[in-house]
């Protein structure tokens, strides 16, 4: 017999916000309406850094505009109300303990022991399947820069320009490396024994050689039976679908199952900015045509492949999202197959994330926490991605005006 699946539609704006009172979406619609104007934001992403930096008294404004908005609490308990908000609607979490930029060998041990805080904290949970983490979390940035030119400059598959990379650091700089594989590996270790996916984020192209081949090397190690290590891939990029394809093949020789999130990527200026500064090709596609293609194309690779590959859908884009829940229909196969999983981030395109979740699909909320100065870099970069009006902004304007029309015609 014919499998029946229900109507999937991103319109619906009741499903959408049905979470939210009519105060919290004029709050919404008041701060998208602000973020849509680029000059404010351009002064506010400056400005923000600053004060805070200076001392000045502004944690207030900030925690009830955009913190509010994108951000789960300042600590890892504060999160529970939010949490627990989500699950009513069957909305899952994806926690991401916010801290970003922070050197030092005391910090990364912090940052590690937070993180398994944070898995321990979510084993107990009844909707919190996935953490997120920052390998420069617990690495130098420059130790990263090094590995990933070192890589570069080597010849061969990932593993071995990451060995010959390593061998190739000092004595200092290996027992270096040694902690950060110790950091990561503890949290792997820990998020396999209280059964917590680990979602590892995509950062700059300049340190992700290094970031790729440990997330590989941790899902060789617990990804036998389930997805525990999730890497990150971006699209934008014009050599992920390669990429992924590779990680596939090396996930069929070694018998594990490819984690594979997938988003089209955060850093796109500044990675243009860099090529150009540096003289190099850029290593992202010239138009987000392309972008799309490859991201369509992965999510199509990996639902072809769904036995050997989870997937994480990390988007905001209605195509991509709706494609992917497509591909299952079309396959025959449960909207909440167990490697299949949708995820945006907390305080954008609700009308995706609710949706998802009413037809069944594994969805969740990706929701940072930390204190505001900590998390001000998340949402800076959430301030500058939703700047066009034409964009994001427009977008979530458009649904906001729309439910606030129909609850009050
Ligand atoms: C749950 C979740 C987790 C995430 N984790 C990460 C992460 O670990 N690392 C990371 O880098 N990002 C991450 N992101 C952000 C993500 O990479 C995108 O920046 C963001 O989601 C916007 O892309 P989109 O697919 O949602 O939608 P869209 O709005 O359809 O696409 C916008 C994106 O398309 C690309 N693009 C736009 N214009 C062009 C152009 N002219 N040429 C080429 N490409 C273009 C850019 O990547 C841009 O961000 C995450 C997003 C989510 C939802």
């Amino acid at each position: 017999m014919e499998k029946s699946y229900p109507e999937i539609s991103f319109d619906n704006t009741e499903f959408a916000f049905e979470y939210k009172s009519d105060k919290q979406l004029k709050k919404a619609h008041f701060l998208f309406s602000m973020m849509g104007k680029p000059w404010l934001v351009k002064i506010g992403t400056r400005l923000a850094p600053w004060s805070i930096n200076a001392g000045l008294p502004v944690k207030g404004i900030i925690r009830n505009t955009i913190f509010s908005q994108f951000v789960g609490g300042e600590t890892l308990e504060q999160t529970a109300a939010v949490a627990s908000m989500l699950g009513k609607y069957n909305v899952q979490v994806i926690l991401d303990y916010g801290v970003e930029g922070k050197e030092g060998e005391n910090n990364f041990d912090q940052a590690c022991e937070e993180f398994i805080r944070v898995i321990n904290y979510a084993a107990t949970q009844p909707n919190i399947p996935f953490m997120s983490v920052k390998v420069t979390g617990f690495a130098r940035f420059s130790l990263l820069e090094k590995l990933d030119t070192i890589m570069h400059s080597n010849e061969g598959s990932l593993m071995k320009r990451y060995l010959k990379a390593v061998d190739g650091l000092s004595k200092e700089e290996k027992e270096e490396w040694q902690r950060i594989r110790h950091r990561v590996m503890r949290v792997c270790e820990a998020a396999a024994a209280k059964k917590i996916g680990v979602s590892i984020d995509a950062e700059e192209t300049w340190i992700q050689d290094p970031v790729d081949a440990l997330t590989i090397l941790m899902m060789d190690s617990f990804n036998k039976e389930s997805a525990i290590v999730f890497n990150t891939l971006q699209h934008y990029r014009h050599d992920r679908l390669k990429f992924l394809k590779d990680s596939y093949e090396a996930a069929v020789e070694r018998k594990f199952i490819l984690g594979a999130k997938l988003v089209r990527g955060a850093y796109m200026e500044k990675e243009r900015r860099r090529a150009v500064e540096k003289g190099y090709p850029s290593p992202i596609h010239p138009d987000k045509e392309n972008t799309d293609r490859d991201f369509n194309a992965g999510v199509k690779f990996c639902i072809d492949n769904i036995e050997r590959v989870s997937l994480v859908v990390a988007s905001h884009n209605e195509y991509s999202n709706l494609y992917a829940a497509r591909l299952l229909m079309e396959k025959g196969l449960p909207l909440n197959h167990p490697h299949v999983h949708w995820s945006q981030l907390f305080g954008m395109s609700d009308n995706i994330t609710f949706n998802l979740a009413h037809a069944g699909c594994s969805v969740s909320k990706y929701l940072p926490f930390g204190p505001i100065k900590d998390v001000v870099p998340y949402l800076m970069r959430r301030a500058q991605e939703n700047t066009s009006v034409k964009g994001q902004t427009g977008r979530e304007l458009g649904l906001i005006k729309k439910e606030l029309k129909r609850r009050n015609p």
